[in-house]
């Protein structure tokens, strides 16, 4: 497993985007959405890293598709407990890759009459994006087409408790936990 992103580079960059967060919802008392499970580490930083009145909610989505690709149909396991019309939203993601999740949410969550919608993502694959009118208002590190893990992204559930972001290589593939 080679590091892409270091604990301390994640660090440095958590703290960047909850002051430019803070600059934006300061007055604002947002609401911010976790997209489960991927962005929970990020989100729990990046929350605590701002010291103003907001709160917290999380959902829960599957996108249909094989270990490493997303397929754009998406089907949500865990919906938020709260109403977010009328409220400032910030949709807080791990991963913008093709950008169908999130296109997808976006316009779920945009039905519920929010004031205001945003996207805040930790890393972004720019190039992959077929859903074009979808990017991030806050991204913390655009990335190249490589499969990530780490820092709360998985692969089969694994390597979420890394705290750096790394490049899962073929060797790591035969790791003995993660055989069916
Ligand atoms: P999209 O719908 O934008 O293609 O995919 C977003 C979702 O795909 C992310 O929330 C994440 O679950 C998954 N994903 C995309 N790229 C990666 C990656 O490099 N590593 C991991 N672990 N998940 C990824």
């Amino acid at each position: 497993m080679k590091t892409l992103i270091s604990e301390f580079a994640i660090k440095e960059k958590v703290e960047e985007l909850a002051q430019q967060l803070s600059i934006d919802y300061k007055q604002k008392n947002p609401v911010l959405i976790g997209v489960l499970k991927g962005s929970f580490i990020f989100l729990s930083d990046l929350a605590r890293a701002m010291d103003f009145p907001l709160q917290l909610d999380f959902m829960s989505v599957s996108s249909y598709g094989d270990d490493t690709k997303s397929s754009g149909i998406v089907r949500i396991i865990k919906d938020l407990d709260d109403t977010i019309t009328d409220r400032h939203v910030v949709i807080v993601e791990d991963i913008l890759d093709t950008g169908l999740t999130l296109g997808y949410l976006v316009e779920m969550l945009g039905a519920r009459k929010p004031a205001s919608i945003r996207i805040c993502t930790l890393l972004s694959k720019n190039h992959n994006r077929k859903t074009v009118h979808i990017s991030a208002d806050y991204v913390g590190f655009e990335i190249e087409d490589k499969f990530v893990v780490g820092y709360g992204l998985d692969y089969r559930g694994y390597f979420r408790n890394l705290p750096n972001i790394a490049e899962l290589e073929e060797e790591d593939l035969a790791l003995g936990f993660l055989a069916d």
